[in-house]
């Protein structure tokens, strides 16, 4: 049988993986600064990760919703506690698309109503109402387009403040930093007028961390730099650290049904184990203030590159912006220098998402590995701002 062809592959084959570190089936060791699409939030195969979810395939790795499952609180304490959430109720389901869609059904069962705005370069997922808010018609089948859906432009509030005025809208969904999207940041000034104005009409605020949560941006949510209050946080990459988990907080102010949400595999046992050993870490290890402070770090060396013109995001989720398209860049580290990193929908931006437990060193060892290749086939490439 063969493999349905929808994802253009790299011929390299991992079969092993520690830390930032992966192994193709040759032996050859590959840093990783892209987790896997921002997946990798602890490292890979954290022997604490791997103790917690082969000691509970040892004990049960499944039963349905059915049942009391204390996995699920567990959970439920330690997010609530890690990210200074604890009045909000936790529900959990399997990756980002599908907690993006249980949160815009959420805000229409609670409005009545259907409209969502949302942002332009947004990226939301594949499932039904979730690509329907994504700013990328290629990937919408007609299906898909089956209730209203206004882009907006990111940190341009008026036009956002005029839709809402108009009282028809059912929810506002923005990505707490966006990610395909090349790596754009929401002013907090801009989050904190939408939050209010969210508030003022009565129209249900997500906040998408699908990517930029879990530790990433140096914050447990990167919206909490700039200190608001979203009605639903939807979650997922960074959760599991590659186990597939997604999640959603819902402010207390929503009220729950029997029925009104539910998925056969959302919250299994193995899939708690994971989050919770997820969460062990995230605390144990100091992983968020880490990642803010190599950030910095980070954020410092490749701004002293002359190619780079701007270096854009938070924490360790950070997009560098060329004057030409990374393409080739990518490949070059890719295969010359065995570095992963990722692109984005900016074909000039470099887009890094390095595991959290990463520290100067490894900044260090990427930067060398990077200034290589750009000494070696981008020499002549200097940025416009750069003197
Ligand atoms: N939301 C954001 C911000 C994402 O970056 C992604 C995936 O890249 C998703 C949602 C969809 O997540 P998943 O691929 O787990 O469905």
């Amino acid at each position: 049988m063969k493999l349905f062809d929808v994802y253009p592959l790299f011929d390299i084959e991992p079969v092993r993986a520690r830390g930032c570190f992966i192994y193709d089936k040759n032996g050859t060791e590959y840093l990783d600064f892209y987790g896997g699409h921002a997946v990798i939030s602890i490292g890979h195969c954290h022997p604490h990760y791997v103790q917690k979810i082969a000691g509970q395939l040892q004990k049960i790795g499944f039963y349905s919703n059915s049942i009391q499952n204390r996995l699920q609180e567990e959970l439920a304490e330690k997010l609530g506690k890690l990210s200074q959430l604890p009045d909000y109720q936790l529900f959990l389901c399997n990756s980002g698309a599908e907690a993006n869609e249980d949160a815009l059904k959420l805000a229409s069962f609670k409005t009545g109503k259907t409209k969502v705005i949302a942002f332009r370069k947004g990226f939301h997922g594949r499932t039904s109402a979730a690509v329907n808010v994504t700013d990328n018609p290629a990937i919408q089948a007609p299906i898909n387009k089956n209730f209203p859906v206004e882009l907006h432009i990111l940190n341009e509030i008026q036009t956002v403040q005029k839709s809402l005025e108009k009282g028809d809208t059912c929810a506002v969904i923005i990505e707490g930093i966006q990610g395909i999207g090349g790596i754009r940041v929401p002013k907090p000034s801009f989050l904190k007028a939408l939050s209010s104005l969210c508030g003022k009409y009565e129209v249900p605020l997500i906040l998408d961390e699908v990517q930029s949560g879990y530790g990433r941006s140096g914050k447990f949510f990167a919206f909490q730099y700039a200190d608001i209050q979203p009605d639903i946080i939807t979650m997922a990459k960074g959760m599991g650290n590659g186990f597939p988990i997604g999640g959603l907080l819902i402010h207390p102010k929503f009220e729950s049904k029997f029925g009104m949400l539910g998925h056969t595999f959302g919250g299994n046992h193995l899939a708690c184990a994971a989050g919770i050993a997820v969460l062990d870490i995230l605390e144990r290890e100091n992983l968020i203030d880490k990642a803010a402070e190599t950030g910095v770090y980070f954020r410092e060396r490749l701004q002293q590159l002359p190619q780079v013109r701007e270096v854009r995001g938070k924490g360790l989720m950070l997009g560098v912006a060329f004057d030409f398209p990374i393409s080739p860049l990518r490949k070059a580290l890719i295969f010359e220098e065995k570095v992963f990193t990722g692109s984005s929908s900016e074909p000039n931006v470099l887009r890094l998402l390095p595991p959290l437990n990463i520290g100067k060193k490894e900044v260090d060892f990427f930067m060398k590995k990077l200034q290589k290749v750009l000494a070696n086939s981008f020499a002549n490439h200097r940025s416009s701002e750069s003197p």
